[in-house]
Formats: structure tokens, C-alpha cells, sequence
């Protein structure tokens, strides 16, 4: 069976990036066909990664929190784990609710969803593979947000034992032993949730730090409570080689310390993510791809072919959905005929680990590098009565101001819900605040947002909450 389509956008992936490109497009009045290869739209951010490890995180924090208050006096029985519980309301609940919610969504815009793999034909016409032929669908503008896939080490065995953050999520078993490669978002966000489903989790990561993008001194305080709960965290350490055995995986891991082989029952591979490059006829109809496999853009996010675009993980780092979201959105009203553009200036990160760790502009790290003079403002959470009440004073909030226009340049934060936390900073540096406009605000309290307020005032000499000499 063959049939054909015809539509003035064409969006082919339906991830955050691409439904999101697929909606500002069709408000804008545009007929639209969103296509993907998963009949459950969301792409990888909903249903295999962003959404379904938030749902985790958030049983793992609360298990920890509920042993942390016997110390105040508060004590709850040990918790314990209905497995198959979790993953219906994970899958049900989280995901399941979502998804059906971007379907509805798409149905009431009517944007026609086709499901099934396409590939590029020519610079007009894509050919989608379907269960039970192929839809041909042809086009006016369209735009690539096929996203990206988890980076595989070719020298490892194959084995089911040898899990990606996909297969990790479904929580297939729970490993006594879980060796997890790479201390990045992934490794590290899902060696917390093992570790609250009891696993004893080893971390292996390639560079001398953890998160090798953030501050140091902002992992800091991450590493030491991560310490406390993995079995042990390897930095300065590679992975050889892993031989399967019926009851075990040898690992072997090498470091300045020598080698040593590690007997684990299973291995998370976190060690980044690859854009989905080849198998959409990208190639086929010259689309500029550059050696690491990105399709190039510019600005507006076009492609090498002007009709073309494309957003997200297959543009390049950094592959966060919401990076993705907002391109989607300008590649969309480019189309639209709007004067859209992506500043890529402002990019907030966020680990969501426990404590949580964000940072948006620039890091201290990036600032000293391009030889960027500024003044520091870091507010510890110790002397922030709400973290006190939480018994979590182990944060902190840095503020990095340019010398010359005393504007906010970067801020990075540590500690419970610094994810939240990094909105204020990221709206401060795009509306060009400097020390005064922020520690000028009234922030609520007893929050932890104060300390946004509270780090600028260590910069403008305004803080009441610490001792700080006048200048
Ligand atoms: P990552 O780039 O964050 O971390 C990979 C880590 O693996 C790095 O620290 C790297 O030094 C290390 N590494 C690389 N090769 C290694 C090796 N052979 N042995 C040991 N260590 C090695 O990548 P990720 O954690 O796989 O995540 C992939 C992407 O997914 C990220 O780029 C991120 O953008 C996205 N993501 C974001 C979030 C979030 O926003 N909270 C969560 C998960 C994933």
C-alpha cells in the first residue's frame, strides 16, 4: 500500500525539539506532518530518558530524605521497593500520561502524525516506512530533529548485562553490583537511582574530575556525598575491556594506580551520545554534515539547503531538550516569515542528581580560560535559614560579574533544587542585570532563591546574612 501526502512543514522526529517545532508551526498556521519512527511521540526525552529518570531521581531523593530526618527526630521504617509498582507508575503515570497529552496536543493543532521512518528522497519528498508499506510526503520547508542515540564502545561483547541509559530505565533487575561508565549527567544521575534500589555503584570516569563541564568546586560538594553512598568513584580511570562470565562481568580498569580487574553484574555505558546522522538520506540530498556528524546550521537553523532545518542533538552540544525546544521553535517561525534567531549565549545545565548542580553562561572554569576579568560573589547555603530547616547546607550559589560591565556573566549553583534555582539566573543574564539589579530584588523567605540574591550581595557589599569586610 502506498500513499501520499502533502504539507507546508514537514517535521521529521518528534522529540521535544521536533513536536515543539511541529506546534509553534501549526499556531502559526501552517498544515504539518509530524513523523516518527516511535508511534508514542516524546522521542527519547519522555519516553527513555529526561522524564522517566526525573521520576526516579524523585524516589530515590524522597528514600534518602526519609533516613536523613531520624537524625531530627522524625524516624520512618525502612523503605522497600515494589518493583513492578515502580514501573507502572513510571511508564503509566509519568511517561504514559505525557505522551498521550503531546498526542492530544498534536490532534487538537491538527498536526497529521504519520508513524514510520523516513528518509529523505530529494530535497522535497521524504519516504516513510511503514508497518504496512510506505506514505510518501512531500513538502515546502522541513525540519530534521531526529535527535541522537547513546554512544556504544565497539570493543565491548555484546550482552544483555551491558546496559545504555534506555536499557537502564527499564529496570530489568536490580544488580548487586552495578560499574558504571562515565561521570557525566547520565552516570551520574542513574548511579543515584541505583544506588536507592540498592545497588553498590562504582563509577569510572575517563578525565580527573566528575562532570568534567561544571566548576570543581561546585561537583565538590556532589563527590562527597556520592562517596558516601557509591561503593567508590574512579576518576583518572579507563575501562579496558569487559569479558562476560555466566555469574559475572570482569572488568578491567586501568589507572596510574596499575590495573585492576572488577567483578560486577552489570555495566551502565554513559559515556555521551552520538547524533543520528546516517539512515535519514541526509547524505543522499547533500545535506552539510560536519566530521563529528552534526548537520550544520546557521542561525536560524537552516541547513546548507535553505528550506531545510534542522534542531536539537543532531546540530551538536549541547544535546539538551530544551535547547532543543527553543530551536524548534525558531526554525518554526523562521518558516513563519518571523524574525526568529538562536542565541546560543545562554544555555542553562542541570544535573539532576542529590544535591543538584546547575550552572548557566559561564562557569568560572570557561571565564578564567578566555581571560575574562570578574568579580565573585559565592553565598554558602549554611547561612541560609531555609536549607538549614532542610538539613541540606552543603550548597552554595556563585555569581560570576564582568569586571568592565558589571553584568552577570555566569552563575552556578550546588544543592537541593538548584535546577529551579538557575531560572533567576538565566532570565538576570538575558534582560543584562548586573550585582545591584539582582540583590535588589525581594526574594521570598525563607527560600532557597534568596542566595541568587544573597551571592550578588557579597559582590555589591549589601550582604546582612554573612560577615563580610566593607570594602
Ligand atoms: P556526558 O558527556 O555528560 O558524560 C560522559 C562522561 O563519560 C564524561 O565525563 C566523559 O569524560 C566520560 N567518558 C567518556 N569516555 C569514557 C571512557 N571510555 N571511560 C570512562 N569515562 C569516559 O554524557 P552522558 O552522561 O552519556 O549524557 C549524554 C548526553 O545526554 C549529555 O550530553 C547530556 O546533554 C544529555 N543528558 C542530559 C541530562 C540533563 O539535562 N539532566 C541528563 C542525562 C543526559
Amino acid at each position: 500500500m502506498s500513499n501520499t501526502h502533502h504539507a507546508d512543514v514537514v517535521v521529521l522526529g518528534a522529540g521535544p525539539g521536533g513536536y515543539a517545532a511541529a506546534f509553534r508551526a501549526a499556531d502559526l498556521g501552517k498544515k504539518v506532518i509530524l513523523i516518527d519512527k516511535d508511534e508514542i511521540l516524546g522521542g527519547v526525552c519522555l519516553n527513555r530518558g529526561c522524564i522517566p529518570s526525573k521520576a526516579l531521581l524523585h524516589l530515590a531523593r524522597v528514600k534518602s530524605e526519609s533516613s536523613e530526618v531520624k537524625s531530627f527526630g522524625l524516624t520512618f521504617q525502612e523503605p522497600t521497593w515494589d518493583l513492578e509498582k515502580v514501573k507502572a507508575w513510571k511508564n503509566e503515570r509519568v511517561v504514559g500520561r505525557l505522551t498521550k497529552g503531546i498526542a492530544a496536543l498534536a490532534k487538537s493543532r491538527k498536526v497529521q502524525v504519520i508513524t514510520g521512518s523516513g528518509v529523505f528522497t530529494s530535497p522535497t519528498s521524504i519516504r516513510v516506512a511503514q508497518v504496512d508499506g510506505f506514505a510518501e510526503v512531500t513538502f515546502e520547508d522541513a525540519i530534521i530533529a531526529v535527535g541522537s542515540h547513546p554512544t556504544k564502545i565497539p570493543s565491548f561483547p555484546e550482552d544483555p548485562r551491558i546496559m545504555d541509559s534506555t536499557s537502564a530505565l527499564e529496570l530489568d533487575g536490580i544488580p548487586d553490583n552495578l560499574l558504571i561508565i562515565g561521570g557525566g549527567y547520565i552516570g551520574l544521575e542513574m548511579g543515584t537511582i541505583y544506588n536507592a534500589l540498592g545497588s553498590k555503584v562504582t563509577v569510572v570516569e575517563f578525565m580527573s574530575n566528575l562532570l568534567p563541564g561544571a566548576d570543581a568546586d561546585v561537583v565538590k560538594p556532589l563527590e562527597q556525598r556520592l562517596k558516601k553512598d557509591f561503593s567508590s568513584i574512579r576518576t583518572g580511570t579507563k575501562v579496558q575491556s569487559i569479558v562476560p562470565h555466566e555469574d559475572h562481568l570482569a572488568v578491567s580498569i586501568e589507572s596510574s594506580a596499575g590495573e585492576e580487574i572488577l567483578k560486577v553484574d552489570k555495566v551502565l555505558v554513559a559515556v555521551g551520545r552520538r547524533p543520528n546522522t546516517h539512515g535519514s538520506g541526509f547524505e543522499t540530498i547533500g545535506v552539510d554534515i560536519d566530521d563529528r556528524g552534526f548537520v550544520k546550521v546557521n542561525e536560524k537553523r537552516q541547513t546548507n539547503i535553505p528550506h531545510i532545518y534542522a534542531i536539537g542533538d543532531i546540530t551538536g552540544d549541547p544535546m539538551l531538550a530544551h535547547k532543543a525546544t527553543h530551536e524548534g521553535k525558531v526554525a518554526a517561525e523562521v518558516i513563519c516569515g518571523q524574525p526568529a534567531s538562536f542565541d546560543v549565549s545562554i544555555i542553562p545545565a542541570v544535573i539532576f542528581t542529590d544535591p543538584e548542580i546547575a550552572w548557566a553562561g559561564l562557569t568560572e572554569t570557561q571565564a578564567k580560560a578566555q581571560g575574562i576579568e570578574y568579580d565573585k560573589g559565592v553565598f554558602p547555603w549554611s547561612a541560609s535559614g531555609r536549607a538549614l530547616a532542610l538539613g541540606r547546607t552543603e550548597g552554595f550559589s556563585k555569581a560570576l560579574f564582568d569586571k568592565e560591565s558589571g553584568k552577570l556573566i555566569g552563575m552556578s549553583i550546588v544543592g537541593t533544587n538548584a535546577g529551579d534555582l538557575i531560572a533567576e539566573a538565566v532570565l538576570a543574564m538575558e534582560m543584562g542585570a548586573d550585582a545591584e539589579d539582582i540583590a535588589l530584588i525581594i526574594h521570598p523567605h525563607p527560600s532557597l532563591s534568596e542566595s541568587v540574591g544573597n551571592a550578588a550581595e557579597m559582590v555589591t557589599g549589601s550582604i546582612t546574612d554573612l560577615f563580610a569586610p566593607q570594602k
